[in-house]
């Protein structure tokens, strides 16, 4: 089984600031399933570091200095559906709260640490195409 995970909880250092959000658990738990590394943001084009983006209206991402990377996020949620068909992915685990791969919750816009309920663009797209999401807080219910 392939599954799509958010690179940055594998470890790899795509997260907005440069580093990542390595999750040891997720990684002991699929040991027996082929996991696939994706970074929307970074698919999309956008650079690592760069600034923190979130949603400010219902279909609009802003970064903190001001520029909208809307664009940026679609494309970057289109390729990672890409990936998704090629490798057969029927899951994916993707990081709660960012406004990619958010699946619950999204931080708010406020660019203060506040989440609101939501979905990221990414984790929208897949869902929208059958691919069921799940975070690093429930991936345990995948198997
Ligand atoms: Fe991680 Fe997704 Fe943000 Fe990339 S876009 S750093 S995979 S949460």
């Amino acid at each position: 089984m392939n599954i799509l995970v958010s690179a940055c909880l594998l470890g790899v250092n795509c997260k907005y600031n440069g580093n990542n959000n390595k999750v040891e658990k997720l990684l002991e738990h699929m040991q027996n399933v082929t996991l696939i590394p994706i970074c929307p943001e970074q698919l999309g084009g956008l650079t690592t570091p760069r600034p923190p983006a979130e949603y400010v209206e219902e279909a609009k991402i802003l970064n903190n200095i001001g520029i909208d990377v809307t664009k940026e996020f679609a494309i970057g949620a289109e390729e990672t559906l890409r990936i998704a068909k090629l490798c057969n992915c029927s899951f994916a685990i993707l990081k709660e709260r960012s406004p990619s791969c958010g699946s619950k919750q999204i931080y708010d816009g406020s660019f203060q640490g506040k989440v609101k309920d939501g979905m990221g663009v990414t984790a929208r797209l897949l869902e929208q195409n059958g691919i069921k999401v799940y975070s690093e807080e429930n991936f345990e219910e995948i198997l």
